[in-house]
């Protein structure tokens, strides 16, 4: 499978965040073609700061493996990594990760910081590539923000919602 595939899966698990209202990131853990683990961006849904997709799909990919390393697995996500994600994929010992779009205000891992392979690390992350259909992943994060900005300022504006269906009505 290729890493345009597993992106493509991240991408659909990034759909569910955006379903939930959540900034439309995914991620899935991958070892030996096979899915550890996979997760999405739920941090109001859950109320927790830590609940971005990487964090979910590591968890998964623990309780999967009873083991919190995971050495081998490759690690899809659609959004570059931030310090959080960064610092936990390394706890984790993930061998290689992949992302979409770049993050240049906050991304960890070459954008704003470079913290995937800073040499410090005890463990280190042996590849990291980055732009992996990155056009699509960074237009699923553009349209929710589009949609986002459109609803805040039709309130703003006083746009009515439209109405709910009435009870009773047939819908049509
Ligand atoms: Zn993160």
């Amino acid at each position: 499978m290729s890493d345009e595939y597993w992106m493509r899966h991240a991408l659909t698990l990034a759909e569910n965040a955006w379903r939930q209202g959540e900034v439309p990131v995914g991620a899935v853990v991958v070892r030996a073609g096979q899915i550890l683990g996979e997760g999405w961006n739920q941090p109001i849904t859950l109320h927790d700061p830590s609940a971005h997709a990487e964090m979910q799909a590591l968890r998964v990919a623990g309780a999967t493996t009873d083991n919190y390393r995971l050495p081998g697995a490759t690690l899809y996500v659609t959004l570059e990594p931030c310090l959080m994600c960064v610092g936990t994929m390394l706890h984790a010992r993930v061998e290689r990760v992949v992302f979409g779009a770049y993050d240049p205000k906050t991304g960890a891992a070459g954008s704003a910081f470079d913290l995937l392979q800073d040499p410090r690390h005890y463990h280190k992350v042996a590849a990291v590539q980055g732009g992996v259909l990155q056009a699509e992943c960074a237009a699923l994060l553009q349209a929710f923000f589009r949609e986002r900005r459109a609803a805040a300022s039709a309130a703003k504006q006083g746009v009515q919602q439209a109405p709910p269906p009435r009870q009773g009505s047939t819908g049509r």
